[in-house]
């Protein structure tokens, strides 16, 4: 055994530091050049906010640019998903990691990586010794709408990889992740092929998304199997993709492998392509054999700081642990981006960072902190991260002095609106309009005044706060609030018909970009509709044309237009399309389009065409739109800040 191995009871703890040396070391050992990580926040890239993914950097080289490194290539790359802000809070998520990475750019294939990569989790003397038979694989099970066949070959190599470990490893097709939980796992299953949605990788998402000349192809993932009971709250059945966690990704494979071309086949590409992804924090969370990642070494120095500052330990209930991984992770994150230099701001990278560090506050608030705790907790990450990361120890002083200081501003904020809250609840209630004067005016977080209300015994309806913020245009005060308001103060006939084509043109973004566009802004006019919204490049005219086509069709199929007030977790599982940085109260009211047999009473939501969370008004049936027989058209897709598009369209 190595010294620097500590032994727990029969498998062996690795410190992330370990496992990042490992993974560089075994590939560099075959060939790979290391280079250094990109930076989390990319100034010099206009497409994009943040580094998400070890891909994002190579992408140039991926589309065929000579790497000045050579063909094969490997990294670790720090990775931020603002997306994720919400998710964090169990035992898995976490808005910031690092990214392990791999890449063959043109050089070497399926039959190399795969058993590569199998060797790096369980060779003892080269990889992490992690115990083959806690290791499950789900490969690419083909795609019916384009006829793409399933991959047969990542089969075979895993039925052989398993095999020289004594592991006879059935293969089991699940397709969908519903038939994943209706069917469940038989003895001896361990390779599972699930659709295009699941195992395809292409920038624009499943193959019959994808325009002609984009590359994509299948790929393959790892889990590990933490052994932990399945939630049947999930589904009937666990699965490899169940999310009750006892399946947590540790890797994954994509391997380009076609082109698409004009008439919607695919040929094989005359130079192929691996991706490599495994999230460090996971694979060393796998060698301890424990799910939580929270319990990885980086972590150990800051969760004792807030231990100590709080009074309150890690793990002795739910919500305490839950408060404790949100500050771990937002503080780590932030620690991160303002030794890069990025400052908390009203605008772009520095309004992400505001929120991590004001949700982090409240968080630490919750556990009974009164004094500042944040400056404490990221001393910490800088010490844990020292020998990799020199420059955020080299910041330490500036990363106190600037969480300190954004602390102490929202602190005074949380006064000033707590003693508004007591003025105006003299009256014995809180208005809708009330709790949206403290939100827009004093900065004053919805979530705070239900917290006081509650307290005091007060009424106040959340419906009636969502409302009054959707209607109010004069919000921009309070930090990227205006996009609340768009242009719906303005209730003429054409501004209705343009705020439903907005509804309807997100929808069809989404189905051509791919389902990761999300929207960052709006604004609407009787004259035009413009939109915000996330995307890393230029869009195609084959991509507008795509979008104006699909536009056009839902609006002349006659739709009816339905609102519907319903709990908020219900809209969420229903896919409902949410507003950036907004707290939805419990219940909320969501507008569907479609399907042609909705009524009021039977809205028939799951069949809809669209679902967003939004306060109206709409038209009631998509008929009123064309009227006069008027199409709608894109005047202009241009970038507005980084990783953000703007769309200007009309309908004439
Ligand atoms: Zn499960
Ligand atoms: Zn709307």
């Amino acid at each position: 055994m190595k010294p620097e191995l500590r032994h727990y009871g029969i498998v062996f703890i690795m410190k992330v530091s370990q496992v990042r040396q490992k993974y560089l070391a075994f590939f560099k050992a075959r060939g790979h050049t290391v280079v250094p990580t990109a930076p989390i926040v990319p100034g010099n890239d206009p497409t994009t906010l943040f580094t998400s993914s070890g891909m994002q950097p190579l992408i140039p080289y991926l589309l065929g640019k000579d790497h000045p490194g050579g063909t094969r290539i490997t990294d670790v790359q720090l990775s931020f998903r603002a997306g994720d802000i919400e998710e964090v809070g169990n035992n898995r998520h976490t808005t910031f990691f690092e990214m392990l990475g791999n890449w063959s750019l043109g050089d070497y294939f399926k039959q190399e990586q795969l058993p590569w990569f199998f060797e790096f989790l369980t060779s003892k003397e080269e990889g992490l010794e992690l115990d083959p038979s806690k290791l499950y694989v789900t490969v690419f099970a083909g795609d019916k709408d384009t006829g793409m066949a399933a991959d047969m070959e990542a089969v075979e190599i895993w039925q052989r990889l398993f095999k020289e470990k004594g592991i006879d490893a059935a293969f089991a097709e699940m397709d969908t992740e519903e038939a994943g939980y209706e069917r469940g796992m038989k003895d001896h299953e361990r390779i599972f092929s699930y659709g295009a949605r699941k195992n395809w990788w292409s920038r624009s998402g499943v193959p019959s998304n994808m325009p002609a000349g984009e590359p994509g192809g299948p790929d393959s993932e790892v889990f590990y199997d933490f052994g932990l009971p399945h939630d049947e709250k999930w589904g009937e059945h666990c699965h490899p993709n169940c999310d009750c966690g006892r399946f947590v990704e540790i890797g994954n494979s994509v391997f380009m492998q076609f082109l698409k071309n004009a008439d919607g086949t695919f040929s094989e590409l005359p130079k192929k392509n691996v991706d490599f992804g495994g999230g460090l924090e996971r694979l060393t969370a796998a060698t301890r054999n424990d799910a939580d990642i929270f319990l990885i070494d980086v972590f150990d120095s800051a969760r004792s700081v807030l231990e100590k500052k709080t009074s309150t330990i890690y793990g002795t209930d739910s919500g305490v642990t839950r408060s404790f991984r949100i500050i771990l992770d937002h503080i780590r994150a932030a620690t991160f981006m303002l030794a890069e230099g990025i400052l908390p701001s009203n605008t772009e990278a520095g309004y992400v960072l505001r929120r991590l560090i004001r949700r982090a506050i409240r968080e630490a608030d919750r556990l009974g902190s009164k004094d500042a705790v944040l400056p404490d907790v990221a001393a910490g990450f800088g010490a844990a991260y020292a020998e990799q990361y020199p420059h955020v120890q080299a910041a330490a002083e500036k990363i106190r002095s600037e969480l300190a200081k954004e602390e102490e501003q929202f602190r005074k904020t949380l006064i000033q609106g707590l003693r508004e809250f007591e003025k105006l609840q003299k009256n014995g209630k809180i208005t809708g309009e009330d709790a949206f004067v403290l939100f827009s005016t004093y900065g004053f977080p919805f979530e705070l005044t239900a917290e006081r209300a509650s307290e005091l015994n007060i009424s106040i309806d959340e419906v009636d706060f969502l409302e009054a913020m959707k209607k109010h245009q004069d919000t921009s005060r309070a930090g990227g609030a205006q996009r609340f308001a768009g242009g719906l103060a303005d209730h003429s006939e054409q501004t209705v018909r343009y705020h439903t084509t907005h509804h309807i043109l997100l929808k069809a973004l989404q189905m051509v970009l791919g389902s990761l566009v999300k929207q960052r802004g709006s604004n609407i006019t009787a004259e035009r509709l413009r939109i915000d919204f996330t995307s890393p490049a230029k869009m195609t005219d084959e991509q507008k044309k795509q979008v104006e086509e699909i536009v056009n069709d839902v609006v002349y199929q006659d739709l009816p237009v339905i609102r519907t007030v319903m709990p908020r977790d219900e809209a969420e599982q229903l896919g409902a399309q949410m507003e950036f940085g907004v707290k939805y109260p419990d219940m909320v009211s969501v507008y569907s389009v479609g399907p042609k047999e909705a009524t009021d009473d039977d809205p028939k939501i799951p069949h809809a065409f669209s679902l967003e969370f939004c306060g109206g008004p709409h038209v009631s049936n998509t008929s009123e739109i064309h009227e006069g027989g008027k199409k709608f058209n894109i005047q202009k897709e241009e970038a507005v800040a980084a990783g953000i598009r703007r769309i200007k369209a009309v309908i004439e």
